[in-house]
């Protein structure tokens, strides 16, 4: 297959500065879990991108000094020379295929505390820590902002030296510059703040530096927000911001442009769609005759193609659909479109971010493994043997073992109980705002259908004697799991009606089985992740009377990590769903549900006459202990080798039961070592001697 002359736009060089990208597929800064302290997975994971054909490939933010530190979120950091040299890891591997490698220079100032090194943040003023933490910045005098400027051109020429082609001057997200920026915020009394002028002036300082320290060889980009403050979806508030732009339109090689709603520049696709930054980028090309990149979870090549010849952007920037398919670009190169593996918008991916691990990825489940576990997003290690497989489950687990067991050339065999595959995918997708989460059953199914080696039973519900029938020479059970109708207590599962009451409630799988509730309901939510918010919403939307009730102190407590929780939470006030918090539900009559305070233990009522339980879930592994069960519990005497993946072996996020079942394809007959199955990247001591290291690793 060749490429789409429709997407020779796309495949264009462009100059930035003194350097040129081949392509516009420009992989913008995003966060990833790994940074400073985990350089070895960084590298590799970010010259797989370059491999893939991005034809720039960026960093995270990248800390210019020990006073901008963001653990437990771990950023890059340009400090010192230790730090030259763990850029260059990835700078070469970016460099090895062709493509640009970018340095985002950050400061965080009142965003980030420093409880790492302990040194005093400092900002514009005496600002709250704007995360939270019991710390303020100390207001910068002259002395602070000469500082600062030094440590930014140290790490600009840190950065050069490290062999990158562009460098950011970072001037959004809340963030120190952005700080000075702001016209509410930005009070001070000197030539930096009052004017428009005045507040741009360290921006402009900055950009001229960075310019004159590495101008020569290297890209000077600048990160900007193009509205003023958090609006609402597609309604930007630009105020002065068109103005400042024009003021400074000339001064760098390459504009990087964003809005300060992160909710809707990196929105989950529950709530934001493919290309929302459009409406806020209107003015942005007309006022510069430099390049500008831009995001917006682009998975279309037609998108791409018409953002850039509708003059929106000159680049197609992208974080997560690169992360989904870091060989996106070279998919559409090689006219192999249908193949792309596209973004399902769930921000898995920056949960790594936030819980302060390495990134992993829904769709992609060698996302953060490509140093630890060699894994490649698009190869996998030929079969090892003439075995054929059986898979039991087309769900997330069933349909990625099976898609990456075909990749080795097994002969697979997968069986499906239901009219379709997918299982849960496609369960979850028919519920409100969740269409997008089909692409995780789409492509694979696609992928699936191009492998003779492969074969598809739909409704094929299969038994033990079933599973010996086919004699297979490995089967793996990937059948997974059931929502509970009772909740966990904190020391067991237990039921909150009693059996004798003749009352019943409603699990989620009831839910999405089209058994409904009719009248007021609660959805009493203990998982914590999107689903009781969607399923609320669901009812909500059938015209009833809903009460959100959990035990945690916010609404889907977890999507704090993956930076949807607000947006949940009022998007829920909006519907008019009562939210009641910190409260465990104790007992249902069918008319009024009994709730007590997690603190004091306070009963209270609610009147409410159908109780949707999202707790946990059983899995569904009854075939697993059926084979088990007929083999005298030992594995060894079935004639074949047994395995069970996913949500089958353990009920978790869709990412993990995708994890699962391609590890299983992977390792299917390859020793492992268990007692050491990854590289661990962390701080080499390096050897010693009598208690002194002799090398500083
Ligand atoms: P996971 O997330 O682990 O992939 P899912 O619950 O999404 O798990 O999918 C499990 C799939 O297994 C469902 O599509 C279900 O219909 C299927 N299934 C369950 N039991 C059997 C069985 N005995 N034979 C064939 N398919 C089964
Ligand atoms: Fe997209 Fe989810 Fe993967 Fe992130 S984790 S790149 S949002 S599919």
């Amino acid at each position: 297959m060749t490429r789409d002359p429709r997407y020779d736009i796309l495949f264009k060089p462009l100059k930035i500065g003194p350097v040129t990208t081949k392509n516009r597929f420009f992989q913008v800064p995003h966060c990833t879990g790994m940074g400073f302290i985990r350089p070895r997975m960084l590298a590799e994971m970010r010259g797989m991108k370059a491999e893939g054909g991005w034809g720039v490939v960026c960093t995270e933010y990248n800390s210019i000094h020990p006073s901008s530190e963001d653990l437990k979120h771990v950023s890059s950091s340009l400090w010192d020379d230790s730090d030259i040299r763990a850029s260059r890891l990835m700078t070469d591997k970016v460099h090895a295929h062709g493509a640009l490698a970018g340095a985002e220079l950050w400061y965080g100032g009142s965003r980030s505390a420093n409880m790492m090194t302990r040194e005093v943040a400092l900002d514009l003023d005496s600002l709250p820590n704007a995360v939270g933490h019991p710390f303020q910045t100390r207001a910068m005098d002259k002395s602070d902002i000469r500082d600062l400027r030094r440590w930014h051109r140290k790490a600009a020429l840190r950065a050069k030296e490290a062999e990158f082609d562009i460098v950011y001057v970072y001037a959004t997200h809340g963030y120190l510059l952005a700080n000075f920026l702001d016209p509410v915020r930005n009070t001070r009394g000197d030539e930096y703040g009052g004017s428009m002028e005045n507040r741009t002036r360290l921006i402009r300082e900055l950009i001229e530096e960075t310019k004159d320290a590495v101008g020569d060889r290297c890209a000077v980009a600048v990160r900007f927000a193009a509205d003023e403050q958090a609006g609402e979806d597609g309604k930007p508030i630009t105020g002065e911001r068109r103005d400042m732009f024009e003021m400074m339109a000339h001064m760098p090689d390459l504009w990087d442009i964003n809005i300060a709603n992160y909710d809707v520049e990196m929105g989950v696709s529950r709530f934001t769609k493919e290309g929302a930054l459009e409406p806020y980028m209107d003015f942005v090309k007309s006022v510069t005759d430099k390049p500008v990149v831009t995001v917006g979870r682009f998975t279309s090549p037609d998108t791409m193609v018409s953002q850039i010849k509708r003059g929106v952007t000159d680049l197609i920037g992208a974080a997560r659909p690169s992360i989904a398919d870091p060989f996106l670009p070279a998919k559409i190169e090689a006219g192999d479109v249908n193949a792309i593996r596209e973004c399902i918008g769930c921000n898995i991916c920056y949960s790594g971010d936030s819980i302060s691990v390495p990134i992993r990825c829904t769709q992609n489940p060698t996302m953060g493994e490509e140093w630890r576990k060699g894994w490649h997003p698009e190869k996998m290690n030929p079969k090892g043997g003439d075995g054929r497989v059986l898979v039991v489950g087309g769900g997330p687990a069933g349909l990625e073992a099976a898609r990456a067991l075909g990749k080795r050339g097994y002969d697979v065999i997968l069986a499906e109980a239901s009219r379709q595959v997918g299982g849960r995918v496609l369960r979850e997708a028919s519920l409100p705002g969740m269409s997008e989460y089909i692409r995780v059953k789409n492509y694979r199914e696609q992928q699936l259908s191009e492998m003779p080696n492969v074969e598809i039973f739909l409704e094929s519900f299969l038994s033990a004697q079933d599973v010996h029938a086919v004699g297979a020479d490995h089967v793996v059970i990937a059948t997974g799991a059931n929502w509970r109708a009772e909740r966990f207590n904190g020391n067991e599962y237990t039921p909150v009606v009693t059996n004798s009451s003749g009352v019943d409630v409603f699990t989620p799988d009831d839910i999405m089985d089209g058994k409904l509730p009719n009248g007021p309901t609660m959805i009493y939510d203990e998982d914590g992740y999107y689903l009781g918010g969607v399923i609320a919403e669901k009812i909500r939307h059938l015209g009833h009377d809903v009460t959100y009730a959990t035990p945690a102190d916010a609404v889907s407590k977890w999507t704090e990590n993956t930076s949807e929780s607000w947006r949940v939470r009022s998007h829920l006030m909006t519907l008019g769903i009562k939210i009641v918090l910190s409260k465990s539900l104790q007992s249902f009559d069918g008319q009024t549900a009994m709730l007590a305070c997690e603190f004091s233990g306070q009963t209270s009522e609610v009147n409410v006459e159908n109780i949707v339980m999202v707790t946990q879930r059983r899995t569904n592994d009854t075939l697993y202990q059926a084979l088990l069960e007929g083999a005298d519990r030992d594995p060894g005497k079935l004639p074949f080798t047994l395995a069970r993946i996913g949500d089958c072996d353990a009920p978790a996020i869709i990412a993990a039961a995708i994890y699962s079942g391609h590890r299983y394809a992977r390792e299917l007959d390859v020793p492992v070592d268990v007692d050491e199955p990854l590289r661990h990247d962390r701080t080499d001591v390096g050897e010693t001697k009598d208690g002194e290291y002799l090398q500083n690793a």
